[in-house]
């Protein structure tokens, strides 16, 4: 049996349209489904009510982090990605939840600088990309222009499904290759409020463009889409509904099933009959009062039952899994069950943490959740110092979250903590301020990186001795040592060739 969800993100640059088209895509998609307006019936209800007592009594907001909707017998689960300009691991960490994305590009601007970085990650692991040009309806870069950017800058195939006739002032629809009908603008907004018009004889230049366009790129080949080296790209306007219907079509056609996951024990299959799934991310509560997480669980294979116990790798014995948040599609009878492909937010007190395994027998360790090197290393000084035991448990806290890296030197009292991008930074402080009471400021620190130790329990102790100094405990006791410059890591590795010098922590 092949699975019916479709589980993707949207990845794309501040502007270009990403809350717009996610807005139509739910629309369009049947009902907005979001966890908190599931319909009360039978076991619903239950789990409605679990839902708002979640959502009220602790102000957690997650309705925006996943979004499921059904249409046709298929499931999309859409994920968040933040839209931030600068990344943070967040966003990374996603991105390995997903089967597939689509990127979406404002046909004014191309390729921007945090498209293509967050295009990177999805290579990485080769999730295929749908390409939605976004913002036809105003002035933007010749058509051909964008598609040689995409191909160029992104080194991947480009085969246009659609075709924008005209834009911006002479914007007379989209025409759509498939189906070959085109969408017409209709009404003082110029939207598209279902017109289609099929066998439209196009005249002059704009007859060569499309016949240009259907003969000069790569026919659409599924295994190439699916291997991330060819995108099939449709044009539209989130903003006047050009284009959505066809994207969401695209993604139930072409975009994968749930694929296996990479695990110790190499590839998990999704129809594998335990529970398997790991976390991706961990959402703090927004209200101070509660120091309660919400542990986001990509379900790997199996059917989540609610109540099951399941064992996460980092705690070795199973929780019960009683008020687990499932995201709900329309018109689901069995409401309470998961599948391989979905998601499910787990109420915890700090259990579970980013890059946990959970599963019903404790024999699968996924592998595929990268961690990140810290590339930005800071002193924490504190304005108040009697808030000393404030700060190590909001570090230790945040530092579960995901949201930073905390190290705790050897000598000297001034913690440090690592992170990959500016911004965490910034959350940092101002949830130490509004969550935890606590104001702090960063400063230098003599830091450029840190490297998880790994080796016999004699060689660590021997290294220990002589680098006291540039050595630290991670927040759960685990030794780092602090360099003062990639020179120093490689120095150190050779003179110490019994140690491995890990850029990341494997957990
Ligand atoms: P995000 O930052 O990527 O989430 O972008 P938004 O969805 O917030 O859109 C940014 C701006 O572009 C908003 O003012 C939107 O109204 C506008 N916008 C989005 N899609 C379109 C479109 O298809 N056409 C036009 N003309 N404007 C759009």
């Amino acid at each position: 049996m092949t699975s019916n969800r479709r589980t993707f993100a949207i990845i794309s640059h501040p502007d270009a349209g990403k809350t717009t088209l996610t807005e139509k895509l739910l629309l369009q998609g049947g009902a907005i489904h979001l966890a908190g307006e599931v319909k009360a019936r039978g076991a619903a209800r239950r789990a409605r009510s679990d839902w708002m007592k979640i959502e009220q009594q602790r102000g957690i907001s997650v309705t925006s982090s996943v979004m499921t909707f059904e249409r046709d017998g298929v499931t999309f689960n859409l994920l968040d990605t933040p839209g931030h300009e600068d990344f943070s691991e967040d966003t990374y960490r996603t991105l390995t939840a997903v089967d597939s994305a689509i990127m979406v590009i404002d046909a004014a601007k191309g390729i921007e600088p945090q498209t293509r970085k967050l295009f990177e990650v999805c290579r990485l692991r080769s999730v295929p990309i749908i390409t939605f040009v976004n913002k036809v309806d105003r002035e933007g870069k010749p058509v051909f222009d964008l598609l040689d950017e995409v191909a160029d800058t992104l080194a991947l195939d480009v085969s246009p499904q659609s075709w924008p006739i005209g834009m911006g002032g002479v914007f007379e629809g989209v025409l759509d290759f498939g189906t070959d009908t085109i969408s017409r603008p209709e009404g003082p907004s110029k939207e598209f409020l279902g017109k289609r018009e099929a066998d439209v004889e196009l005249a002059g230049p704009m007859a060569e463009e499309v016949e240009l366009a259907r003969h000069g790129y790569p026919e659409f080949d599924i295994e190439a889409y699916r291997h991330g080296d060819l995108t099939p790209v449709y044009f539209g306007s989130a903003l006047k509904n050009f284009g959505v219907t066809e994207l969401i079509d695209a993604i139930a056609r072409f975009a994968p099933p749930p694929r296996p996951q990479p695990s110790e024990a190499g590839p998990i299959e999704p129809t594998r009959d335990e529970v398997t799934g790991f976390v991706f991310k961990v959402q703090a509560n927004m209200d101070p009062q509660h120091r309660d997480r919400i542990a986001f669980m990509r379900m790997v294979s199996g059917t989540f039952k609610r109540g099951m116990k399941l064992i996460p790798s980092g705690l070795g014995k199973p929780i019960a899994v009683h008020s687990p948040i499932l995201f709900f599609a329309q018109d689901r009878e069995l409401a309470d069950t998961a599948e391989a492909g979905d998601i499910i937010g787990i109420p915890n007190h700090g259990t579970l943490r980013v890059g946990d395994t959970l599963s019903e027998k404790n024999q699968v360790r996924f592998t595929g959740l990268p961690n990140f090197a810290p590339e930005i290393l800071r002193r924490v000084q504190l304005k108040d110092p009697t808030k000393t035991k404030q700060l190590r448990k909001a570090l230790d806290d945040l530092s579960e979250e995901g949201v930073i890296q905390v190290f705790y030197p050897e000598f000297g009292g001034q913690w440090i903590v690592g992170v990959v991008g500016q911004l965490q930074l910034d959350v940092l402080i101002s949830r130490l301020s509004a969550e935890y009471k606590v104001e702090a400021s960063l400063e230098a620190s003599p830091f450029a990186t840190a490297r998880w130790l790994k080796g016999s329990p004699e060689a660590i102790k021997g290294f220990e001795e002589f680098n006291r100094a540039n050595l630290a405990r991670d927040r759960d006791g685990d030794p780092v040592f602090m360099a003062k410059s990639a020179w120093d890591v490689g120095y150190q590795q050779e003179k110490n060739p019994d140690i491995t010098f890990g850029a990341t922590k494997e957990r």
